[in-house]
């Protein structure tokens, strides 16, 4: 018999495409009367835009978003009818570009509006744009002397096909912060000036501020992934994407004796060790590595939580069994770094970082698996 590709995994990735179908309808339903897009941006935040995205068309979603304007040249070849818009910008010169692949610039300059305007008349037609304003956050968008020179330049906006004003939140994920509040009312104030044109302010957590925050279209991305979009509260989100390792040797050893490089990890009684087939390579954060202090991370087997112990390495990482049965932590038995029991947010919390940049880290080695397809019509 010939080998699957996760027959020869030291770890699969798992993502299941019936909960980001629900975690859309979940987050639909929640900013209704509002539409809900989606932030597709890093290959729909590494999990593989190509399966994402089609079971989001799927479920209703109409308007992505991604960053770069290739990106946005991939999902046109995978939904030819979505709506996308690229929130970089328009790149210099490009113009022609993002037209070949309908794609829609959020424009962020004077400058960008001028030369999309510039493209519009030359063709004839102005292709569909959107506005994105900073309203405080200091990234990206039109600073607010350059929106308001727009929109006191009649010519200019009747040569623009505005489909959408959109800003973006600093502090969204703290609902008690007053830049919220700030935020939004200079994106009212802005809207009233563009009547008639579609507004869109929320991402994940912006969807929780409230109704007077999602407008006419939402923007989540980690939230459809599984994350949690209100930290201080449970995870209204269903899980998407698990990381489980195979166990590639089970050994005992004394106390005294230590795991791993540099020996940073001691045993204080006769310990079980497993060694699972899973490193930084694979997109497991060396920072998961134990770290006394602070307590370790954990990984699951069988459901039941055994400590990460000593360093992370590229292409193992070693767990403590000792309180495990013997037949759960035996070789080949996989070992989840996060999915059900563990959820991506605790994993990255424990590598200090945030669980937005554990899945986009994610390694290419292990064995990719997509569940809950939807099969297409009439196939
Ligand atoms: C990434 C991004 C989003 C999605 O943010 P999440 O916090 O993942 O929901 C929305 N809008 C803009 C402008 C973004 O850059």
């Amino acid at each position: 018999m010939t080998p699957t590709p996760q027959d020869l995994a030291g770890a699969v990735l798992t993502v299941d495409l019936a909960a980001v179908r629900d975690n859309w309808f979940i987050l639909s339903r929640r900013a209704g009367p509002a539409r809900c897009g989606a932030a597709v941006k890093g290959d729909a935040y590494g999990l593989g835009v190509g399966p994402v995205a089609r079971a989001l068309w799927q479920a209703g979603c109409r308007s992505y978003f991604v960053a770069r304007p290739a990106e946005g040249a991939e999902l046109r070849a995978i939904l030819p009818q979505a709506e996308i818009y690229v929130l970089d910008g328009l790149f210099a010169g490009q113009a022609a570009y993002y037209a070949a692949h309908d794609l829609r610039p959020a424009l962020i300059s004077l400058a960008e509006a001028e030369a999309w305007a510039a493209y519009g008349k030359a063709r004839g037609v102005p292709p569909p744009c959107a506005l994105h304003a900073d309203t405080g956050i200091n990234r990206l968008g039109f600073p607010p002397d350059e929106l308001h020179a727009l929109l006191a330049n009649g010519p200019l906006l009747a040569a623009l096909n505005v489909s959408l004003l959109m800003s973006h939140l600093a502090c969204a994920d703290e609902p008690g912060h007053a830049m919220n509040a700030r935020q939004r009312d200079a994106f009212a104030a802005l809207r009233r000036r563009l009547p008639g044109v579609p507004a869109s302010l929320a991402n994940s957590s912006g969807i929780f501020l409230g109704s007077s925050y999602t407008y006419d279209l939402t923007r989540p991305g980690l939230a459809l992934y599984g994350g949690n979009p209100t930290p201080d509260a449970p995870n209204p989100m269903q899980p998407v994407v698990s990381l489980e390792a195979r166990i590639l040797q089970v050994k005992t050893i004394r106390p005294g004796e230590t795991v791993g490089y540099g020996g940073s990890w001691q045993a204080a009684r006769q310990t079980r060790v497993a060694i699972l087939g899973a490193g930084y390579r694979d997109g497991v954060p060396r920072a998961l590595s134990s770290r006394g202090a602070q307590g370790p991370a954990h990984v699951a087997i069988a459901g039941q939580r055994c400590p990460v112990i000593g360093r992370v390495s590229m292409d193992v990482m070693a767990i403590d069994v000792t309180d495990l049965p013997a037949e759960s932590a035996a070789v080949g038995a996989p070992a989840e770094i996060f999915g059900r029991h563990i959820s991506i947010d605790e994993a990255a919390n424990w590598a200090g970082t945030i669980s937005y940049e554990l899945l986009t880290r994610l390694g290419s080695r292990y064995a990719r698996h997509y569940t809950g397809q939807e099969s297409e019509p009439g196939a």
